[in-house]
């Protein structure tokens, strides 16, 4: 019994865009005890999403209670604790009181769609990519043509915050005082667990010159991270290693180690993790439209439970020339169209419900195809494994699919919460409690 108290665990939580679950891992990363609660999303008005502040630090506290309640330890056993949270979702609040000015505004939302399209199409990109198709002309350098073919998208914080701070007079007057801070959810988890004392500040991660050109100051800027985590916890650590995360959207990325990738169809060059002095970089292609579409089929009552989709799906030998393209957020790299509509083509009196629920599964692979494809063409990186988490990894069917569409096989580990994993990971290092003692 002493013996067992000496024990140190981590604990670790990954606050999705469907859920918060935690976990706490013993120094062989075996799940002890787990809990999880459901994110509530709002939709204020068409095109808003928004997540409600203090719901989240709510069920963030019930999560961390109840997993080390399920693991039958004492708080005081936990070593370190590793957070994962989904990026781009963002809050802003007053550095005095802790109030938050408005709720977090999510990645999927779509209220800057306007903001974005007037910067897309002003005199100022122009006037940019006209110099860097010059620069480009004369140094036949990679990265100015690609920066000649920027295209912004509202899933860029930047707008979105731009919107926020221009209709909440609270926060512009706050930020002249200096007195408002900026934060993605695990900058505020982070602020509300030392009771304010530590915002991490920084610019790293930070697009200073977008900030530059909008006019939004630095120094409400926090540091920025759930993917990375993914990765980290996929065990991902060569270049050319792949993981796709299929939660509520997908996200693939490949480890292009010391070199940040350039992209001229549209995949995001990351920074993975920083270990000592040593940065892995990661380039990301995403849909954002994954988990969602599944919801939405639900919704329909095309099936009860999504549990049944795989084998409904593959009850039939094709979708009877059914098509769906998944993408009520528009469509991402390689198409970039922002306003591509989700649509459903090919119906027939013969169409039935699993030749509905086969052509909405067979969509989320098609798009981890072009996913895969534009990753093999641009990085020219040998891929040497890929490997898969997420909800929607748990099916079957989608899997094959995507398997045979690479022609490759796609490692699917046992626990698919690679988030909440790879956070532990990095915390675990830190207190240094994996392997032997
Ligand atoms: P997030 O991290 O974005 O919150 P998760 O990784 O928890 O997302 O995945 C949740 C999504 O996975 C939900 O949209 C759910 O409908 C979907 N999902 C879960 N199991 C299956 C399954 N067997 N087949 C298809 N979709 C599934």
């Amino acid at each position: 019994r002493n013996g067992f108290l000496k024990e140190s665990f981590i604990l670790s939580v990954d606050v999705g865009t469907s859920s918060i679950r935690s976990h706490v891992y013993d120094r062989e990363a075996n799940i002890r005890g787990t809990c999880s609660t459901k994110v509530v999303l709002l939709y204020p008005e068409v095109g808003h999403v928004e997540m409600e502040p203090d719901m989240l630090w709510r069920g963030f506290i019930s999560v961390v209670k109840g997993a080390v309640q399920d693991a039958g330890v004492h708080m005081r056993q936990i070593s370190a604790l590793g957070i994962s949270t989904l990026r781009g979702t963002f809050t802003t609040w007053d550095r005095r009181t802790s109030v938050p000015f408005h709720n977090f505004i999510s990645w999927q939302d779509q209220r800057a769609a306007e903001l974005v399209k007037s910067w897309n199409t002003s005199c100022t990109m122009t006037a940019i990519r006209g110099v860097m198709k010059l620069v480009y002309s004369l140094t036949r350098q990679k990265r100015s043509l690609a920066a000649s073919l920027i295209v912004f998208s509202t899933q860029h914080v930047t707008f979105r915050l731009v919107w926020a701070l221009t209709h909440s007079k609270q926060a512009r007057q706050a930020i002249e005082e200096g007195n408002c801070c900026f934060g993605t959810i695990d900058t505020w988890l982070i602020y509300k667990l030392t009771k304010g004392v530590f915002h991490p500040l920084c610019s790293e991660g930070s697009d200073g010159f977008l900030c530059y050109l909008v006019s939004l100051p630095m120094s409400i800027l926090p540091t920025m991270a759930d993917q990375q985590a993914a990765m980290f916890g996929e065990c991902c650590f060569d270049v050319g290693d792949v993981k796709i995360t299929m939660g509520t959207g997908t996200f693939m990325d490949i480890n292009t180690g010391n070199e940040p990738h350039t992209s001229l169809a549209g995949l995001y060059p990351l920074v993975g993790w920083k270990i000592g002095s040593e940065v892995v970089y990661l380039a990301e292609g995403n849909a954002a439209d994954t988990g969602t579409a599944v919801k939405w089929a639900q919704e329909l009552d095309l099936f009860t439970d999504v549990g049944e989709t795989s084998a409904m799906a593959a009850s039939v030998s094709d979708s009877d020339g059914v098509c769906f393209v998944p993408s009520f957020s528009g469509l991402q790299a390689p198409l970039n169209d922002p306003k591509a509509c989700a649509s459903l083509m090919g119906l027939k009196p013969s169409t039935t419900k699993r030749h509905l629920v086969r052509a909405i599964l067979e969509s989320l692979s098609f798009r981890n195809k072009q996913l895969y494809d534009i990753m093999l063409r641009e990085t020219s990186i040998p891929i040497t494994k890929i490997r898969v988490d997420g909800g929607v990894s748990s099916n079957d069917f989608v899997m094959q699919l995507t398997a045979d569409l690479f022609g490759r096989k796609v490692a699917r580990p046992q626990h698919h919460d690679m988030s909440c994993l790879g956070a532990a990971f990095v915390a675990g290092l830190v207190v240094d409690i994996f392997g032997p003692k």
